[in-house]
């Protein structure tokens, strides 16, 4: 296959999001929360774990702890134990008290609205703040690259970075989306990629972007 021009590419793209669009056009996170402090912590707990086992987790968890103030003030050890199934629990509460803290004492409190503030957090990287900032704040500042975004980018080649290059995806990707579509696209790709696009068993044949796709593996 001849190389495609970067025009060629973004028509391509665009293409893309308008047959996306169709079929997932209020795609969001399945991540339940109600406020931006309960996203960045479902969030953080969604680590190498499913959406559904994080909302479990969380439905007691919001119950009882409110604020940055609550979860700073958290015991650690008591802490890992009420999110332990989300696993790697050790870590996961240790960032996410320190989070807070650094929310209470640098932010008054509040979840900062922007994507410098929130990379002061600890444990807080780009993958989180634009989760937060797209679903929470509503802003256009990023690309979420997750498992299912990396997949996709691959096999539809909007990208030639693959898994541990997130940033380089992410660079690629800002480039070819137009920034409304920013959040979208990536919750878009996500639905996709678990109702079609799956890693171990794509369905080509039903996929709306079948057309568009170049991935090689194709059937
Ligand atoms: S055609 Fe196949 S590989 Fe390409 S996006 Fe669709 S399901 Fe994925």
């Amino acid at each position: 296959m001849p190389r495609e021009s970067k025009a060629d590419l973004k028509k391509r793209t665009a293409g893309i999001i308008a047959a996306l669009k169709k079929r997932y056009p209020h795609a969001r996170t399945a991540l339940n929360h109600s406020d931006p402090l309960e996203l960045l912590v479902a969030t953080m707990l969604s680590a190498q774990c499913t959406d559904e086992r994080v909302n479990l987790v969380t439905r007691e968890l919001f119950a009882k702890y409110k604020s940055a103030k609550d979860y700073a003030g958290a015991v650690q050890e008591q802490f890992e134990q009420e999110i332990k199934s989300t696993g790697f629990y050790h870590n996961k509460a240790k960032s996410i008290r320190a989070a807070a803290a650094r929310i209470v004492e640098d932010f008054g409190g509040e979840v900062p609205d922007n994507m410098e503030a929130l990379l002061t957090l600890p444990g807080v990287a780009r993958k989180t703040a634009n989760v937060v900032l797209g679903d929470a704040f509503g802003k256009q500042e990023g690309i979420v690259v997750d498992t299912h975004v990396i997949r996709l980018t691959g096999r539809l080649k909007l990208t030639r970075f693959k898994n541990n290059q997130g940033d380089r995806i992410e660079k690629d990707l800002l480039e070819l989306v137009p920034r409304k579509d920013w959040t979208l696209f990536a919750h878009m790709l996500i639905h996709h990629g678990r109702q079609t696009c799956t890693a171990r068993k794509p369905d080509c044949p039903g996929c709306l972007i079948n057309k568009l796709c170049p991935w090689a593996g194709k059937v």
